[in-house]
C-alpha cells in the first residue's frame, strides 16, 4: 500500500498498534513521535526508520539524537517538532495518537497541509471541535475517527447520503471496572483499582476517564462534532460485553451496528485505508462463543462526569473545553494519588461554574479556557 503516515504518539498504546498495522499493511512512515521516552522510541526508530522523529521534552531530544547518530534520521523536539511532523510533506495522513489538548495544534497544522487525520485525539474535537471541523472542510482535509465507537458509526454511515435521515447515534460504553457500583462504593477508589478495565487495555489517562464514564461524555461531544448533530441526538448505553462498537438508528427504525472483538487494529486499519478494507492481525469474531449482548441505562447519579459532559454539550462556546482541561487536570492529580476518585468530578464540576464562558471564535479562546480551567483545579488543591 501506498499510504505514508506520521504517527504523533507512537510510543502509547493507539501509536504501538498503528505501527503494527502499518507494518502488516506495508504503510511507510514517515515520522514518529513520543512525549520523554527515549528508550522506547530509539527503539521504534531503528524498527521502521523514519525521517523524523520527535521528543517533546528537549534533555530527552538531546539524549536520542545522541543515540541515533549511526542513522539518518532527524531529531526536533517540543511543539515545533510536533508540528513538523504533523505537516512532514512524505506523509499523506497524520495519525494523532497523542493524548489530551495538547494534540490540538499538531492537528490543526495537519489539516492546513491537507493530510488525512487518523483521529486517535477525542481531547481536539472536545475542546475546539467546530474550528477543527471548519478548517477540515475549508482545506478538504479528510477525518477518518480512531476511536472504536466513532469508527463503528463512521462504518455505519457508510451508505448514508443524507445525514437527516439519522435520528439517534448511540455509542456503546463498557461501564468500566466500577460498573453497578453506588457513590459510597466509589469513593474509595483507588489509582490502581480504576487501571483495571475489563475489556480494552489503553493509556492510563483514558483507562480512568473510562473508569468515571467521562470518557463516553467526551465521545458523545466528539460525535456531535464529527457528525454535525445535537445533543439530541446523541446517546450513550451501557454495553458490558464491547462486542457492538456503537449503532445508529435511522428515522425510518432500522438500526445499523458495527460488532467486531475488542481490538483497536480494526479501526485503525480502517482509518489508514479508507474507502478500503485489507486483512488485519485483530483476531476476527465468533459469534457462536459471543456472550450474550446486554444493554442498560447509564447511571449518571453515581457517575457524574457523564452528566457534567453532557451539560457542557449543551451550554456550547468554551463549556466544552472547560471541562476537558479540569478533566485532564484532575485525573492527572488522580494518577498522582493527590486526590479521590469522587473528587474529579467533583472538580470539573466546581471548574465549570468558576470559569466564564465565552463563545468558541479562535483556538487561542478554546486554550484561555483550557488553561482557566487547570488554574480552578490546582487553586482547589493544592493551595
Ligand atoms: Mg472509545
Amino acid at each position: 500500500m501506498s499510504r505514508c503516515i506520521s504517527v504523533l504518539g507512537s510510543t502509547g498504546s493507539i501509536g504501538r498498534q498503528t505501527l503494527d498495522v502499518a507494518q502488516t499493511l506495508g504503510v511507510r512512515v514517515a515520522a514518529l513521535t513520543a512525549n520523554t521516552g527515549v528508550d522506547a522510541l530509539e527503539a521504534q526508530c531503528r524498527a521502521v526508520q523514519p525521517e523524523l522523529a520527535v521528543l517533546y521534552d528537549e534533555a530527552a531530544a538531546q539524549e536520542l539524537k545522541a543515540r541515533l547518530a549511526d542513522m539518518n534520521i532527524r531529531v526536533e523536539s517540543g511543539m515545533a517538532g510536533l508540528l513538523a511532523a504533523a505537516e512532514l510533506p512524505a506523509a499523506d495522513t497524520v495519525v494523532t495518537a497523542v493524548s489530551g489538548m495538547i494534540g490540538l495544534r499538531p492537528t490543526l497544522s495537519a489539516i492546513r497541509a491537507k493530510k488525512r487525520i487518523a483521529l486517535a485525539n477525542k481531547e481536539t474535537l472536545v475542546c475546539a471541535g467546530e474550528l477543527v471541523m471548519r478548517e477540515a472542510a475549508q482545506y478538504g482535509a479528510e477525518i477518518i475517527p480512531v476511536d472504536s465507537e466513532h469508527s463503528a458509526i463512521f462504518q455505519c454511515l457508510m451508505g448514508c447520503r443524507d445525514r437527516g435521515e439519522v435520528r439517534r447515534l448511540i455509542l456503546t460504553c463498557s461501564g468500566g471496572p466500577f460498573f453497578g457500583m453506588t457513590r459510597a462504593e466509589l469513593a474509595g477508589k483507588t489509582r490502581a483499582d480504576a487501571l483495571r478495565h475489563p475489556n480494552w487495555t489503553m493509556g492510563a489517562k483514558i483507562t480512568v476517564d473510562s473508569a468515571t464514564l467521562m470518557n463516553k461524555g467526551l465521545e458523545i461531544i466528539e460525535a456531535m462534532r464529527l457528525y454535525d448533530l445535537p445533543l439530541s441526538k446523541v446517546t450513550a448505553v451501557i454495553h458490558r460485553q464491547s462486542i457492538v462498537h456503537s449503532l445508529v438508528e435511522f428515522c425510518d427504525g432500522a438500526m445499523l451496528a458495527q460488532l467486531g472483538t475488542p481490538d483497536m487494529r480494526l479501526p485503525i486499519s480502517l482509518a489508514l485505508t479508507y474507502p478500503a478494507r485489507r486483512e488485519n492481525p485483530a483476531p476476527p469474531l465468533d459469534l457462536l462463543s459471543c456472550p450474550a449482548l446486554t444493554f442498560r441505562q447509564p447511571d449518571e447519579d453515581a457517575f457524574s462526569c457523564l452528566r457534567l459532559a453532557k451539560q457542557a454539550a449543551a451550554a456550547g462556546g468554551t463549556a466544552c473545553a472547560v471541562l476537558n482541561g479540569a478533566n485532564e487536570a484532575a485525573v492527572g492529580l488522580f494518577l498522582q494519588e493527590r486526590i479521590g476518585f469522587l473528587q474529579i468530578a467533583e472538580a470539573v464540576d466546581e471548574a465549570m461554574q468558576r470559569v466564564p464562558r465565552e463563545a468558541l471564535d479562535s483556538l487561542e479562546t478554546a486554550e484561555r479556557a483550557d488553561a482557566l480551567a487547570r488554574e480552578a483545579v490546582r487553586a482547589k488543591f493544592l493551595r
